[in-house]
């Protein structure tokens, strides 16, 4: 049976964080409505689902932890009433440790959950207020207390970086900090100013954003800190302990195949790519409208999901395989971007590998630049 990643995406905030451009909306009037049309959604696909084995459940955002935990518990067993799990799947659910209490995660961990993430972002409380967060420091080190005492295992913290004003010092503060708490795994993110957020209008603040040669220190200066402590880089923007990986955005970045419900998830199975409108009224309105809700559907050639292949796998560390790439697509992968990536490769952003390609650190950090200059997505 075909292995399948399920992402539920709970589009509630309490209120929006300055620079984040994620769908969704603080009106919590609708959750009652919102949940019941998740359901309905999911239960629709019951018999399609009957051929998967789901090995990944992501429960994402907006802040899943801001609704009623019974919400969450309820579309869990909506899900295990609807799909099978392997023995032990991976399902993870995002928080804002501002949200977090004793309750929520007691019922988290009953249902099934067995991965917390947190986003913590900074360990300044001033860089904090400057992103709206609603938490401060000793309100995430109370919810990771809790969560590691209530019996979580496995826990990703979330750390960010080029924020405006902030320092190389502030930054390491912080991660010495996370990684003096011990998480499994540690998503470290720079910060990326999006149209129409509020933070794209603070002229103030964008002109303290660290310009690039101070980012490309933090990135490199953490990145080394991160693996001294014990966490090896897998992705640009993920560390783990050994064998901690995140098994679901993995998937994502193998070009596996997921399906996702909710106003704004993306879904991506047998070479079908579609997400759904980001509009929480038409989703509660008409919930198993596939044609209502769905903003962009797309059958990739087998051309286009080899690309798409190496544009995600080449965000991963270690890269992208030659074997698998004919395996899957019948291709060759030195053909196709062999001579595409030499000059990457003399840059030093790149590297051939015993089985095939991958980008450096360096690289890593500039991978959009590259991605987009060797490959071809018009090519079917
Ligand atoms: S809590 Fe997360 S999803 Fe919600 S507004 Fe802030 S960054 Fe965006």
């Amino acid at each position: 049976m075909k292995k399948l990643g399920v992402y539920i995406h709970i589009p509630f905030c309490v209120h929006k964080c300055s620079y984040c451009d994620f769908y969704s909306v603080t009106n919590t009037l609708l959750t009652e409505d919102y949940f019941s049309a998740l359901k309905e959604q999911i239960l629709n696909f019951k018999s399609y689902l009957k051929d998967w084995t789901v090995d990944s459940v992501y429960i994402g955002g907006g802040t899943p932890s801001c609704v009623d935990s019974k919400y969450i518990v309820d579309i869990m067993e909506t899900l295990k009433s609807v799909v099978k799990f392997v023995e032990k799947p991976e399902i993870t659910i995002e928080s804002n440790p501002g949200t977090l209490d004793t309750k929520k995660i007691k019922d988290y961990l009953n249902c099934g959950i067995n991965r917390l993430s947190i986003g913590l972002q900074s360990a300044d409380d001033e860089e904090l207020k400057m992103l709206s967060r609603i938490h401060d420091k000793s309100a995430f080190e109370s919810a990771y207390m809790l969560a590691r005492m209530l019996g979580f295992k496995n826990v990703n913290v979330d750390i960010m970086y080029a924020l405006p004003g902030q320092k190389e010092e502030t930054l390491m503060n912080t991660i010495d900090y996370v990684t003096s708490l011990d998480p499994e795994h540690i998503s470290f993110y720079g910060l990326r100013v999006e149209e129409g957020t509020p933070l794209a209008a603070r002229e103030d603040l964008l002109e303290k954003i660290p310009d690039e040669d101070a980012q490309y220190n933090m990135y490199i200066h953490a990145a080394k800190r991160l693996e001294k402590a014990g966490y090896s880089q897998y992705e640009i923007s993920n560390f783990s302990k050994k064998r901690m990986m995140c098994r679901h955005n993995c998937r994502y970045w193998k070009s596996g195949d997921y399906i996702g419900f909710g106003p704004g998830a993306a879904s991506y199975i047998n070479g079908e790519l579609y997400s759904y409108t980001k509009d929480i009224q038409s989703f509660i309105l008409k919930p198993t409208d596939f044609f209502v809700n769905i903003e962009k559907s797309e059958k990739l050639t087998i051309r286009q999901q080899a690309t798409q292949y190496v544009m995600l796998g080449l965000r991963l560390a270690r890269g992208v395989e030659a074997k698998e790439y004919k395996l899957r697509f019948g291709r060759d992968l030195e053909e196709d971007y062999g001579e595409k990536l030499e000059k990457y490769i003399d840059m030093k952003y790149a590297k051939r590998t015993d089985k095939g390609f991958r980008l450096t650190r360096a690289g890593l950090l500039v991978s959009n630049t590259i991605l987009s200059d060797i490959l071809d997505f018009d090519k079917k």
